[in-house]
């Protein structure tokens, strides 16, 4: 039985909170802790990011404190680049965009954006040795910088089962979430959810999945249990081309 986990992307101070609060009800009505990509220090003002930084119904935002307070509740934190901001048009190792906060940059210049990024989450209370690439942009030079901060851990690339590249381990995130839920194979997989851009059909989409498919949805923390597997070169060249054409098809249809 394929196992299901979740993301949250783009959490931080400010972000759009009234969504966040929602969702994450969502998740304790349903008992499922998720992992959240935490940006260090946002620069990114677009609206799926910031827009309605305060909760209508209960006037409160998301600050760091809300965020910790969820992860002793047992989410599990992951480091969403620096400023979440793009300034480079390279898709990198896994394509999924043409556009990277990371990828195209020299090694120091990466090395400097995730040590501060890492400075600024630990003096927020927050380490974390999973990195979480925003627009799942990366290239060789992110990994050896991820290396070099101390961190073990990738949420990206395709699969079922952690797996081992550029000496981190990956987390797979899922290609196509009907295929995931109605597969009868074994592994596990993550769906990746941005709060920011969820309509009223999305949260009641959510809830009819978390329904349905209860047995199926599981904490976070149980991907980090499983050993990973080798990475050989066909899997990974694969999986770039699934990117690859997925960018692909996004923009034609
Ligand atoms: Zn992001």
């Amino acid at each position: 039985m394929r196992k299901i986990t979740i993301r949250i992307d783009d959490v931080t101070p400010g972000m759009n909170a009234g969504k966040m609060i929602r969702f994450a009800e969502l998740l304790d009505r349903y008992d499922i802790k998720p992992l959240i990509g935490i940006i260090p220090e946002n620069r990114d003002g677009s609206p799926e990011v910031v827009e309605d930084r305060c909760d209508e119904e209960t006037q409160s935002s998301i600050d760091f404190k809300w965020i910790r307070e969820r992860l002793e509740g047992g989410w599990i934190a992951a480091q969403h680049g620096c400023y979440h901001v793009y300034t480079t048009k390279s898709g990198g190792l896994f394509p999924l965009n043409s556009y990277s906060e990371f990828a195209g940059l020299s090694f120091e210049e990466q090395e400097r954006l995730i040590s501060h990024g890492k400075k600024v989450l630990g003096e927020n209370g927050i380490n974390t040795k999973i990195f979480m690439a925003p627009a799942h942009s990366y290239d060789k030079n992110t990994l050896k910088a991820l290396r070099a901060n101390g961190f073990e851990f990738v949420t990206d690339g395709f699969g079922s089962l952690p797996y081992n590249m550029g000496g981190l381990v990956f987390l797979p995130i899922s290609f196509l979430r009907s295929r995931e839920l109605k597969t009868d194979k074994d592994g596990i997989t993550t769906f990746v959810v941005h709060t920011g851009m969820m309509e009223e059909s999305d949260f009641e989409e959510y809830e009819g999945l978390l329904e349905k498919y209860r047995d199926r949805f599981v904490d976070y923390s149980e991907f980090l249990k499983i050993p990973p597997v080798r990475c050989s070169r066909g899997k990974h060249y694969g999986e770039y081309l699934m990117a690859k054409g997925k960018h692909t098809a996004a923009k034609i249809f």
